[in-house]
């Protein structure tokens, strides 16, 4: 098998931030595996503020190490996971993620099936996703929560001192369901303060109210509030998942966390196993790397993949959103495709719109 890497930089249509920092490029990588004639892509999409430890330097340095394990078959997917995870024990999520759906996407071209397909799931029972809203204005927020009509159901970012404002601007212009993520921005007891005064919005669940290495917070929160606790900085790999059972409601699961879809896939059966529920989340990225986790939903009860949704551009197509609902390509591997946008690093193409204002003579 040959692996080609590429930069991959993703605009954001506006600045996305959360309680630790603002996001506007995404730094990603396209991964491509060639094999027999085929090609599978994949998209390895970090955390933009580099919480998980990556960024395009260490996964472009980290690289060889997986691609040594990689074999001669591409179908030996179970061994081929097992090295990576050998190869770099702790991390990067994001770039194993990122081999192994491109391995994922080349074996469904190899067997002429949807990876949905050969994973034996139902294109039927994919989630609804919801939207997310960054933290910006009371104003802003509320006039991005109006332009999100067709979501109906919105995730709001929150952990700042205008929480409350906030909320209360988005429910004036809509009734969506609301999830909020605090992305481990309050202490417990903090956190039991605000999701007390925020659950008279109507707050289907709150994402990682605390530090992620705050288990017992956790505990604390969910013990102490009414709305449903979800952990996401918390629960980074399978091995997490015995660790947040009983503190939480659910997980949020991202293969840019987890090293790719097959890691996905056992946690989602051991969280279902703890009783606990899921959500497929995503990072900002593309709809190569929103695919890979889209294939994968019909297992979970809900869905955070809005990445692609997020961006000025996005540079491939296939995942289809009816109401919120995932609509899954029905091509084989991943089955999404790359638009024809010319290839353009940030800085050229506000170079290239600045050129279109007109010049005063
Ligand atoms: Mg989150």
């Amino acid at each position: 098998m040959q692996v080609r890497a590429e930069p991959l930089d993703l605009e954001l249509a506006t600045p996305f931030r959360i309680s630790r920092g603002v996001q506007r490029v995404a730094r990603n990588l396209l991964l491509e595996v060639a094999h027999d004639g085929l090609i599978g892509q994949g998209e390895a999409a970090p955390d933009g503020g580099g919480y998980y430890g990556e960024k395009r330097e260490t996964m472009l340095a980290a690289l060889p190490y997986l691609i040594e394990r990689l074999g001669d078959d591409p179908l030996c997917l179970e061994d081929i996971t097992a090295g990576m995870d050998q190869a770099l024990h702790h991390g990067h999520g994001a770039l194993k993620a990122a081999l192994d759906m491109a391995l994922h996407d080349l074996v469904g071209k190899l067997l002429g099936q949807p990876v949905y397909r050969f994973l034996g799931l139902n294109r039927a029972r994919t989630p609804v996703s919801s939207y997310t809203i960054a933290i910006d204005t009371p104003e802003a927020m509320a006039a991005k929560a109006r332009a999100a009509v067709d979501y109906p159901i919105l995730k709001v970012k929150v952990g700042m001192p205008d929480d409350l404002a906030n909320l209360r601007a988005i429910r004036e212009v809509s009734r969506a369901t609301l999830r909020v993520d605090a992305n481990a921005a309050w202490t417990a007891k903090e956190a039991i303060r605000c999701i007390d005064a925020l659950a008279e919005y109507d707050i289907e669940f709150v994402e990682q109210p605390v530090a992620a290495d705050d288990l017992d917070g956790l505990r604390l929160v969910r013990e102490h509030t009414r709305v449903p606790i979800f952990a996401d900085e918390s629960c980074v790999t399978p091995s997490d998942i015995a660790r947040v059972a009983g503190r939480v409601d659910g997980i949020n699961i991202k293969l840019a966390k987890c090293g790719g879809l097959r890691n996905a896939v056992k946690m989602v059966h051991a969280a279902h196993a703890l009783d606990l529920e899921v959500m497929l989340g995503c990072m900002i990225g593309s709809s190569l790397s929103i695919a890979a986790a889209a294939h994968l939903s019909p297992l979970v009860e809900y869905a955070d993949l809005d990445g692609g949704l997020l961006l000025a551009d996005d540079p491939f197509h296939g995942v289809r959103f009816d109401r919120g609902k995932l609509v899954l390509p029905d091509g084989p591997g991943l089955g999404v495709a790359q638009r024809d946008l010319p290839r353009r690093s940030p800085s050229a193409r506000r170079a290239e719109k600045a050129e279109k204002i007109p010049k005063e003579t």
